[in-house]
């Protein structure tokens, strides 16, 4: 186990004249024993962070410290890749096709120049650890996707590392065998006992992994944390759509007191406690028109000719009525797109019972669940 410490990390890649900032000031502390989730889209500069900590890239700017000495700086590799005690897991796992899986293993055994006796002890037990011991002689073609990934993770923890890196390891596998990778990945976690650092574009792989995670935007950290905070109180649009699904309504305010009231024309109407309401970084004082945003599951609706039926959980509150655009079968209950009248404004929740187009429904939002954002 490792602990990582980031500081202040800048990646520029220079190419004839264009110029990229893969990263920008980038600080992680990242303890000896985390699972640490690194989430964000296609672009935002994960595999250049992970290339950096790993010694494959050299930061332009800033330093990386293993066990609080620095490793790379200012532009200098201080301990080369092969020094790093590292594991490396890539989306595409690179096994080398023209070897068995066995000896795809044994790699680094053999650049270290082991016996022949430890390298096969070390193999069987780690293939043993993984379940591919009965594919060892074969090639990965061979071997079926689930497999091939598993032979990945044995060449990555074959030589016991301290740190394992994986780049988005599960994107290639079908969804039923990811939550086997997903959960095989934690348990061996708890039994070798290394620092993990995990990057990928899907929440699902990082929150179902992380203790702690951090989101990426564009080449920068835009929050860390715990994933239930980041999931919950979001500091920008961008962390709420990358951490899951979300909604956001541009809507009127009007200070009113101690009060704001959110209103989209006469169709949703919100007063809210000033004091209480999750104002993004960028916001302080909401004037004219905002975001208001919320998730999907932080909404309910109810078709207008059954509200005050039904009891609502605490919290929420009627604030106007939609309109059904879409409703489609989806995983046990339905997706509902809802519009509103005279606004081209709409947003997305689930409901339980089939709603009809057109059909009119109330609007359940409790005030605690949302946040508002500058309208740009
Ligand atoms: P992600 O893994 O999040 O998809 P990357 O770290 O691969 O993002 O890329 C971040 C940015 O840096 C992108 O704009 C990409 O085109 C650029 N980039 C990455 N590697 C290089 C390179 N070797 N040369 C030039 N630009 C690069
Ligand atoms: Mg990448």
């Amino acid at each position: 186990m490792v602990q990582i410490n980031i500081e202040n990390v800048t990646k520029k890649f220079e190419k004839k004249n264009k110029v990229t900032m893969a990263l920008q000031h980038i600080n992680l502390d990242i303890d000896s024993g985390e699972f640490f989730g690194i989430l964000g889209s296609s672009g935002s500069g994960k595999t250049t962070l992970m290339r950096i900590i790993a010694g494959l890239e050299i930061p332009t700017e800033g330093t990386v410290s293993f066990d609080q000495k620095p490793v790379s700086k200012d532009n200098k590799i201080i301990t080369e890749v092969e020094d790093r005690n590292i594991g490396m897991v890539f989306q595409n796992w690179a096994l080398y096709p023209h070897l068995t899986n066995f000896e795809n293993i044994a790699f680094p055994l053999r650049i270290m120049r082991l016996k022949e006796s430890a390298v096969n002890r070390r193999v069987k037990e780690i293939a043993e650890l993984l379940d591919i011991s009965e594919v060892l002689n074969k090639h990965p073609k061979e071997a079926s996707g689930g497999q091939q990934q598993r032979v990945a993770y044995a060449r990555a923890l074959v030589k016991n590392p301290a740190l394992l890196l994986l780049d988005e390891p599960f994107s290639n596998l079908d969804a039923t065998i990811k939550d086997v990778a997903r959960k095989y990945t934690k348990e061996l976690q708890n039994i070798l006992g290394f620092t993990a650092i995990i990057v990928s574009h899907d929440p699902a792989d990082i929150f179902s992994l992380s203790r702690q995670v951090g989101v990426i935007n564009k080449s920068l950290i835009m929050q860390t944390g715990k994933p239930i905070d980041v999931f919950t109180d979001p500091v920008s649009i961008e962390v709420a759509r990358s951490t899951g699904e979300y909604n956001t309504i541009l809507v009127n305010v009007k200070e009113n007191g101690l009060r704001y009231n959110l209103s989209v024309g006469n169709m949703l109407n919100m007063d809210i406690d000033i004091s209480k309401v999750k104002k993004s970084d960028t916001i302080e004082y909401p004037a004219g028109e905002v975001l208001l945003g919320f998730r999907p599951s932080d909404v309910i609706v109810i078709p207008s000719d059954m509200a005050g039926s039904s009891d609502l959980p605490r919290g929420f509150k009627e604030c106007g009525e939609a309109e059904v655009a879409i409703s489609s079968y989806y995983q046990g209950s339905f997706r509902v797109t809802l519009s509103f009248k005279d606004s081209s404004e709409s947003f997305f929740c689930f409901h339980n019972t089939p709603l009809q187009p057109g059909e009119k429904v109330n609007i359940y939002l409790n005030p605690d669940l949302i946040h508002l954002f500058n309208a740009k």
